[in-house]
């Protein structure tokens, strides 16, 4: 049943038992996957359920079959508040941390990001999202937030949302401890993780971090890109939970 083609459906997409497919969807079904009137495909609607779907004779609706019952998301939530790396380099960000299970990805602006991105980015990293949650076999696509800047992440933090999650900020400071230190004394917590851009943070805002709860951790000696550092936080993160989960 996995080997179908998975698909994420948005809400405005949803009319009870019937999904109206985008351009994009048709095109990808028909001239790529050459599926034809009642062939299937996986649906995966906003909620996170996998629908086994129909593709119809006219080719712009699926019929949504019955319920596939799958769990591939984390037990825990990882949200990445990420400062966004010049050119090109978030569009890995978002790729990797999404086939690895992030749950939210926010876009940080501080004060040694260079430009804040246009909306035709913004758009292009959902399709990204969207993209590789499909490949992973995820449940949802992460949410992926407008960029906010580092003062209004520091408050956004606060919010009860995100009560429940453990605050870190990710220093190259090999004086904190190791992240793996208080996962290995916390084993069951979901994880809010702010990694820097490619200059680092000011010390301010490690400080303002700090003083609002953040702990700082490192992940080693090396000092890694920020790309490098978002990708190798997510994993560890990812790895942790799941291995809490499968423990005997
Ligand atoms: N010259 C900068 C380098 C920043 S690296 C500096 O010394 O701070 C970009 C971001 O990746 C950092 O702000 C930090 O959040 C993260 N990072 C990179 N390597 C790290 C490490 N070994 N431990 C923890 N965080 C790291």
């Amino acid at each position: 049943m996995t080997q179908l083609q998975r698909l994420a459906i948005a809400p405005e997409q949803c009319f009870e038992q019937t999904v109206l497919l985008t351009p994009e969807q048709q095109h990808y079904l028909i001239h790529v996957l050459r599926l034809k009137g009642g062939d299937r495909f996986i649906a995966i609607l906003p909620q996170g359920q996998w629908q086994l779907a129909e593709l119809q004779p006219s080719p712009n609706a699926a019929q949504l079959l019955e319920p596939i019952v799958i769990q591939t998301e984390l037990a825990q939530p990882i949200t990445l508040m990420a400062a966004l790396p010049k050119g090109q380099g978030f569009e890995e960000v978002v790729r990797t941390v999404t086939e690895m299970g992030v749950t939210t990805l926010i876009p940080l602006l501080t004060e040694r990001t260079v430009a804040y991105p246009s909306d035709r980015k913004l758009e292009r990293w959902r399709r990204i999202a969207t993209e590789a949650a499909e490949q992973a076999h995820r449940q949802i696509v992460p949410d992926l937030w407008h960029p906010v800047s580092f003062d209004q992440a520091l408050r956004m933090a606060q919010d009860d949302r995100f009560a429940t999650q453990g605050h870190f900020i990710c220093v190259t400071d090999d004086t904190v401890p190791h992240l793996l230190h208080p996962l290995i004394n916390e084993p069951s917590m979901g994880i809010l993780m702010m990694v820097g851009p490619e200059g680092g943070w000011t010390p301010t805002e490690q400080a303002a971090a700090i003083a609002q709860g953040f702990r700082p951790v490192s992940l080693g000696r090396r000092v890694l890109r920020a790309i490098t550092a978002s990708i190798a936080v997510v994993a560890l993160l990812a790895a942790h939970i799941d291995a809490a989960q499968t423990a005997e």
